[in-house]
């Protein structure tokens, strides 16, 4: 049985990928930072009836130490590093402990991996805010990374030490560029489960208004279900490499509001409203991605249109808000 050990275990891409990772038969060990409310942090795994079949266990990217004791405790085939301070906006108000957890952290992990588990192969979440002021219309590995904002200047560090251990000590690591993905696993702060959870409670008359910043952004938003399978087949090839993960379709943020508000019936115009506070201070305006490559070379294609996706989120918030009311 091959072990792997997943960092952000408790976020929307590791519990999908331990979810599939324990399909496939995987002996699947998920880091968590200590904390006291660590009651609540098994939600996400909770939620996919999997938060007993994970080994949930204590260490921090932050601390060198704590991962290669892990590494040395369980000795996996695969790691995945999906840790991170990953929300964006918030990346402005700690842009220092950002670069620490999001870049370092990548950093302390392939250190430990060199220094404790040398043979273990690694998966970098690297991201496609790293495409920031877009140089290309469509974004594939070879256009130029351009960051907007201390998380994508993070990020970028870490892609760039994971493609240098790579090259530097053979190490069989891959980083894969993922554009926007998202579920109903997604963290409430981030637009799409925003918006979702915007309109369960409007329609349930739990609210009315929907504070929002920029509707002019545009996202190429896949299923954070079929990305996680691009992290696994990454890992599968003899060769590591990068990939960038996309559906190759851009849509705006007020194009995914008309989507959600309509599958209840509502108009999103009477509910959305402009928060000037929610505006960044440097925006990345369009994101459009080209995964040929991981089509080609993984027989990697995502699964779930936009519109479902929508129509999933919605309706699981809706669940949410029913099942929390009636108690
Ligand atoms: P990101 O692409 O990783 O930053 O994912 P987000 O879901 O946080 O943001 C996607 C886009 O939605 C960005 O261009 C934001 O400026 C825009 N946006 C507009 N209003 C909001 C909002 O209220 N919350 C968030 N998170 N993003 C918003």
């Amino acid at each position: 049985m091959p072990t792997c050990l997943i960092t952000g275990v408790t976020g929307q891409d590791g519990a999908y990928l331990s979810h599939f990772l324990l399909e496939k038969g995987y002996r699947v060990v998920g880091m968590m930072r200590r904390s006291a409310s660590s009651d609540l942090v098994g939600e996400r795994l909770r939620w996919l009836g999997i938060l007993q079949e994970v080994e949930l266990v204590n260490g921090n990217l932050i601390d060198l130490s704590s991962l290669i004791r892990l590494l040395q405790t369980y000795q996996p085939d695969e790691v995945y590093n999906l840790g991170a301070q990953s929300f964006v906006a918030a990346s402005w108000d700690q842009p220092l402990l950002t670069g620490q957890v999001t870049g370092i952290g990548a950093g302390n992990m392939l250190e430990a991996i060199r220094i404790a588990r040398p043979q273990a192969r690694f998966y970098q979440a690297s991201s496609s805010e790293m495409f920031g002021r877009i140089q290309q219309p469509r974004q594939t590995e070879q256009t130029p990374f351009y960051p907007r904002s201390p998380y994508a200047v993070a990020k970028l560090y870490a892609h760039w030490m994971t493609v240098n251990h790579r090259e530097s000590f053979g190490m069989h690591a891959s980083s894969g560029i993922l554009f926007n993905h998202e579920s109903p696993l997604r963290g409430i702060e981030f637009v799409t489960r925003k918006i979702t959870d915007g309109v369960a409670r409007i329609k349930l008359g739990l609210t009315r208004e929907l504070p929002l910043g920029n509707l002019e952004a545009m996202r190429d938003w896949g299923h954070a279900r079929d990305y996680v399978r691009a992290m696994w087949l990454m890992l599968q090839q003899e060769t590591p490499d990068d990939y960038v993960v996309a559906t190759g379709r851009s849509t705006s943020i007020r194009e995914f509001c008309r989507l959600a508000f309509s599958h209840v019936g509502l108009n999103f115009e009477d509910h959305v409203v402009s928060h000037l506070d929610l505006i960044r201070p440097a925006e990345v305006d369009v994101l459009l991605g080209d995964a040929t490559k991981a089509g080609r070379k993984l027989g990697w294609r995502p699964t779930v249109t936009l519109e479902d996706m929508v129509a999933e989120m919605v309706e699981a918030d809706l669940a949410r808000h029913r099942a929390r009311l009636k108690l």
